[in-house]
C-alpha cells in the first residue's frame, strides 16, 4: 500500500471509528455466535494478491463486528472498564507510524524521556510522594509495564533480590536455595489472581490472608502472621496492598499496612489497577493514605482514565533492585549514555516496548486534569445512582457500600436464585455483567464502563434487571 491509498483507507476508517463508537450503544453487547463462528466467513488461505482496502472495509461487520463484545457499550457492566478515548487511539496510529522498539534510551531516546516525564506528570496528579518521582534528582520513577501483573511480578522481582542480599550478608553460609526456600509473601485473600501467579512464577511463596468483616486487610493480621512465619524460620519479604479489590472494591488498611512492612523491612507493592484513577480527584485520595510508606505502586491509566490497553503506570522507589538484578548486558544493547537516562529494558520483563507514552501525553493534554477528573466523579456518579436505585427497591441489598464506580449487589435470597437471575440477565442479551462471589456469598457487580454512560443508560439497565428479579421470582412462586 502506498500514501495515497494509506490517506484514503485510515480517513475512511477514522468515519467508520467515529461512528461505530457514537453509535455503540444500539448494538448487542454481547454476540450471539457461537465457538467457531468466523472460519467459515473467511477464505481458507490468505490471498495471492493483494485486495483492495474496500473490500477489507466491506468485511469488517461481517466478519469482526458480528463476533465482537462491546466493551466501550453503555450495557457493559462485567469485569473492570478498559480505557478508550479518541486521543489515545490517535496516539496509537502515531506510535505505529514511528514503530520503534525502545528498549534503550539510544533506541530511541524520545521513547524513554516521554515516558519519564509522563510518569512524572501522572504521579502528581495521582497526589504520589516525591521520593516516587524521576524529579526527585535520586533513581526513582515510574515506568509503563503492559499490564498491573506484570508490574507485581517485577515488584515482587526486585523484593526478592533485596532480601536476598541482605539475607546473604547476614548468612554467607546459606546457599541461594536455602534462602530461597525460606521466603514468604503475603497479601489479601481478596487479591487479584495475578499476585498468586507472581508467587508462582517467581518460585517463592506467597501466603493469602483473611480480611476483616469489611473485606480489608488489616495490620494486625499482617503482623500476625509475619511473627508466626518468623518464629517458624522463614523470611517475610514481600506484601501487595490492594486498593480497590477486584470483586467488590474493597481497599486494603494501607497505613497499617505500611508500618508492619517498614518495621520488619519487607517491600511493600500497591495494586491500585483499577481505582488508583479515582486519586487524581484529590477527594479519594484519603483510601491510599500511607502510600509513602510503599517501596512500589501500580494502576492501570487503561482500566479507567481514558488511556487505551495497554498503559499499567508503576512507580519505583528503588528500581535498581530490578535494573541491577537483572541485568544482561550483551554488547549490542549497550550504548555511550548508559547510566544518563534509564533504559527501560532493565525494569521489565520483556526486552522490546511499545512507545506507549504517547498515548499518556495526547489524553493528558486534550483533556486536561479537570476533565479526567470530571470523567472519574460522573462515572462514580452513575454508580451512585444504581444504588439508589437498586436500595429502593425492598427485593434487593447491596453487598458493599460504594466507593468507585462498581456496585455490588443481590435479590434478598440464596445464592441460586441470585445465580438464576444472572443467567436470566445476560440470557436476555441486552446487558452483560459477571458475578464474584466472596465467602460463599453469590453477588453481582455492576461496573461502570463505558465513558458514553449517561444517568439514562443506568435507567435501562436498572430496568432490565428489575424485569429479570421479576421473572425470577415468579417462577420461584410457581
Ligand atoms: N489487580 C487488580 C486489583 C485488578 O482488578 C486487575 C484486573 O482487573 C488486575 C490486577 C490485573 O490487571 P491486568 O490485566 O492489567 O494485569
Amino acid at each position: 500500500m502506498e500514501a495515497p491509498d494509506f490517506k484514503e483507507f485510515a480517513k475512511a476508517m477514522t468515519d467508520y471509528i467515529a461512528e461505530y463508537l457514537e453509535n455503540i450503544r444500539d448494538r448487542q453487547v454481547v454476540p450471539s455466535v457461537k465457538p467457531g463462528y468466523l472460519r467459515p466467513l473467511v477464505p481458507e488461505q490468505a490471498p495471492q494478491q493483494p485486495e483492495p482496502w474496500t473490500a477489507v472495509m466491506a468485511d469488517i461487520e461481517r466478519v469482526v463486528m458480528s463476533g465482537v463484545t462491546h466493551w466501550h457499550s453503555p450495557r457493559f457492566h462485567a469485569y473492570f472498564p478498559t480505557a478508550n478515548s479518541y486521543p489515545a487511539i490517535v496516539a496509537d496510529m502515531l506510535s505505529g507510524a514511528i514503530a520503534c522498539i525502545g528498549f534503550t534510551w539510544i533506541a530511541s531516546p524520545a521513547c524513554t524521556e516521554l515516558e519519564v516525564v509522563m510518569l512524572d506528570w501522572l504521579g502528581q496528579m495521582l497526589g504520589l510522594p516525591e521520593e516516587f518521582l524521576a524529579r526527585s534528582g535520586g533513581e526513582a520513577g515510574g515506568v509503563i509495564q503492559g499490564t498491573a501483573s506484570e508490574a507485581t511480578l517485577v515488584a515482587l522481582l526486585g523484593a526478592k533480590s533485596r532480601m536476598m542480599q541482605r539475607v546473604k550478608e547476614q548468612h554467607p553460609e546459606w546457599s541461594d536455595t536455602d534462602i530461597l526456600s525460606k521466603l514468604v509473601g503475603y497479601c489479601n485473600k481478596q487479591a487479584h489472581s495475578s499476585v498468586e501467579r507472581a508467587g508462582l512464577l517467581g518460585g517463592v511463596r506467597l501466603k493469602s490472608l483473611q480480611p476483616d468483616g469489611q473485606r480489608r486487610l488489616r495490620g494486625d493480621t499482617l503482623r500476625d502472621a509475619i511473627d508466626e512465619d518468623i518464629r517458624n524460620g522463614l523470611i517475610p519479604f514481600y506484601v501487595v496492598a490492594t486498593l480497590g479489590t477486584t470483586s467488590s472494591c474493597t481497599f486494603d488498611a494501607l497505613d497499617e499496612i505500611g508500618d508492619v512492612c517498614l518495621s520488619h523491612g519487607i517491600w511493600l507493592h500497591v495494586d491500585a489497577a483499577y481505582a488508583g484513577s479515582a486519586f487524581i480527584c484529590p477527594e479519594y485520595r484519603y483510601l491510599m493514605k500511607g502510600v509513602e510508606k510503599a517501596d512500589s505502586f501500580n494502576f492501570n491509566p487503561h482500566k479507567w482514565m481514558l488511556v487505551n490497553f495497554d498503559c499499567s503506570a508503576m512507580w519505583l522507589k528503588q528500581p535498581r533492585w530490578i535494573v541491577d538484578a537483572f541485568n544482561v548486558d550483551p554488547l549490542y544493547l549497550k550504548h555511550d549514555q548508559q547510566g544518563s537516562a534509564p533504559d527501560y529494558r532493565h525494569w521489565q520483563i520483556p526486552l522490546g516496548r511499545r512507545f506507549r507514552a504517547l498515548e499518556l501525553w495526547f489524553v493528558l493534554r486534550l483533556y486536561g486534569v479537570e476533565n479526567l477528573q470530571k470523567h472519574i466523579r460522573r462515572q462514580i456518579a452513575l454508580a451512585h445512582l444504581f444504588e439508589k436505585l437498586c436500595t429502593s427497591d425492598d427485593r434487593f441489598e447491596l453487598f458493599e457500600e460504594v466507593t468507585m464506580g462498581l456496585v455490588c449487589f443481590k435479590l434478598k435470597g440464596s445464592n441460586e436464585i441470585n445465580e438464576e437471575l444472572l443467567r436470566r440477565i445476560n440470557g436476555r442479551g441486552k446487558i452483560h455483567l459477571v458475578p464474584p462471589k466472596i465467602d460463599d456469598v453469590y453477588f453481582l457487580r455492576l461496573a461502570i464502563c463505558s465513558r458514553f454512560s449517561e444517568e439514562s443508560d443506568i435507567h435501562i439497565s436498572w430496568e432490565e434487571i428489575k424485569s429479570s428479579a421479576d421473572e425470577v421470582l415468579k417462577s420461584q412462586k410457581k
